[in-house]
């Protein structure tokens, strides 16, 4: 007899720089870490509503040799702490640089691909939250329900992006994927 498959869950694919916490640049030290507007009230909104919260993040900083694998971790553990304990499931992250031949490197669509695999995601459930084309490209790729970029980028690239939404700040992420 055949087992029945346990139902797949849904999720929220995470920018980091630039959507969880201000982009400095190739952030390599737990110092410079400064979260956005809104997004310590509506992550624990959007974890209540059943989403894994789950953070893709490119960092070629790794790659090209400004920064260590370690730095970047600490700089992880920084903004968990600041999110609070348990709102992030999981990262991953790619330290390819854009030279690289890479299939995980956002606009690609690897790592969300992985997360898929490993924690069980209905991608057609799920949700890319970003502020760069390259984010939203990455969530169309995988096949996500909708791409949602925000942030100082995002309203002039609104055509080229083919996200679904753009919208001004995470309350307005919230309001989005709460309400559909
Ligand atoms: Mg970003």
């Amino acid at each position: 007899m055949d087992r029945e498959k346990p139902a797949l869950g849904k999720a929220i694919f995470l920018d980091r720089d630039g959507t969880l916490m201000k982009d400095v640049g190739y952030c390599s030290q737990p110092e410079q870490v400064e979260l956005l507007d809104g997004v310590c009230d509506q992550l624990p909104r959007l974890k209540k509503a059943g989403f894994k919260l789950i953070i893709v993040t490119n960092q070629s900083g790794i790659g090209r040799g400004y920064f260590a694998e370690e730095d970047f971790r600490a700089v992880q553990r920084e903004l968990e702490k600041q999110l609070g304990p348990g709102i992030i499931d999981a990262t991953y992250f790619c330290a390819d640089t854009p030279q690289r031949e890479s299939t995980r490197r956002k606009p690609n669509p690897g790592m969300l691909l992985e997360a898929a695999t490993d924690l069980g995601i209905d991608l057609g459930q799920s949700y890319m939250v970003g502020d760069k084309v390259s984010d939203a490209e990455a969530g169309i790729r995988a096949g996500v329900r909708a791409t949602i970029l925000f942030g100082t980028d995002a309203a002039s690239k609104a055509l080229e992006s083919g996200a679904t939404l753009i919208a001004k700040d995470f309350a307005e992420v919230a309001e989005f994927i709460l309400g559909g």
